[in-house]
């Protein structure tokens, strides 16, 4: 089925096998339109270069959340809503749930999805951050089959990332990991809700015998792309979460991003958030 707006055009899948057909058999032409809510927006204000669209909002292969003993896995439509709502996310993956209750207003909550939120590849985004703290995978999958990659390193540069034309996200998988872990996630914006994060970070850790151990430290918009800061997570790994270790964690921290002006925020403020939010969360080790 198709349908019209002037100068665009917008065709409803059938299947996934319908979607993969279609992005192989006229490569860069077409492209996936999940919830919309970043779509429309650029619509409206006239920013919306591209011109075709599949729409894959009704594909149930596209929607689920699995959980097996070593991973949960979310489908690409899984929307802000289904994981605050899930159980074993709200218990093992606090971080993501907190995002995603953090992400819009209730509207966008239900419309939005990770898989849009991924793929429109913000720095500022608020799931990233949660996902590349608990060391997600995704699934790119094509006519020639399917692949899985941590999504570290799928970002490479600003709106740049690994995926083909031909491709579709699928999956996104979260290995189960966190038992015992402390969780630490903060978006600073301008106001409570509805609000583009001037600084995002997403933490986690655990100590031994009073020594951090298997911490990950994940920051958004002070980069073009959301950033693992595996430097700082070096800087504290082994150490006690004491002020000498947070000091150089901070230099540590500061040597890995590279945030800029811009119409919510100064690199300097940037700068100065990242580094208390980072004390915040090593004093959550010790507690
Ligand atoms: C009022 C408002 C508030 C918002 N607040 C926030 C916020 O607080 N935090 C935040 O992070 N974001 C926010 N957003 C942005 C947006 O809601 C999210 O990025 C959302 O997750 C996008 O998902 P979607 O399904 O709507 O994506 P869409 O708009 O459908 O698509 C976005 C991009 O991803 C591509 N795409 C979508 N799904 C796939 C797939 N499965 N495979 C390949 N490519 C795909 C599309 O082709 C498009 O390029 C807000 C948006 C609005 C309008």
């Amino acid at each position: 089925m198709r349908s019209y707006i002037p100068n665009y055009q917008l065709t409803t899948a059938r299947s996934l096998a319908d979607v993969l057909s279609l992005l192989a058999n006229e490569p860069g032409v077409w492209r996936p339109f999940a919830g919309g809510t970043d779509l429309m927006v650029l619509l409206e204000a006239g920013k919306l270069d591209h011109r075709n669209y599949v729409n894959i909002w009704p594909l149930a292969e596209l929607r689920g959340i699995e959980v097996s003993k070593a991973h949960v896995t979310l489908g690409a439509l899984t929307t802000y809503t289904d994981v605050q709502a899930h159980e074993v996310l709200r218990s093992e993956f606090p971080m993501l749930c907190q995002a995603a209750s953090e992400t819009g207003g209730l509207a966008i909550q239900n419309r939005g999805t990770l898989g849009g939120n991924i793929v429109n590849a913000s720095p500022a985004a608020d799931s990233p951050p949660a996902l590349l703290a608990y060391d997600a995978e995704i699934e790119l999958v094509s006519t020639q089959g399917s692949r899985w990659l941590p999504y570290q390193g799928f970002h490479t540069g600003y709106k740049q990332m690994l995926m083909r034309p031909d491709e579709l996200l699928t999956r996104i998988r979260l290995p189960r990991h966190t038992t015992g872990a402390s969780h630490y996630y903060r978006k600073v914006g301008t106001r409570k809700a509805q609000a583009i994060s001037k600084v995002c970070l997403a933490a986690a850790g655990r100590t031994n015998n009073g020594r951090i151990e298997d911490v990950r430290i994940v920051l958004g918009s002070v980069a073009p792309i959301v950033v693992r800061c595996t430097q700082t997570e070096n800087a504290l790994r082994g150490q006690q979460p004491d002020a000498a270790t947070t000091k150089s964690a901070q230099a540590s921290l500061l040597r890995e991003i590279s945030p800029i002006d811009d119409i919510r925020s100064t690199a300097n403020y940037r700068l100065q958030v990242a580094s208390n939010l980072l004390a915040d969360f090593v004093r959550t080790l010790n507690s």
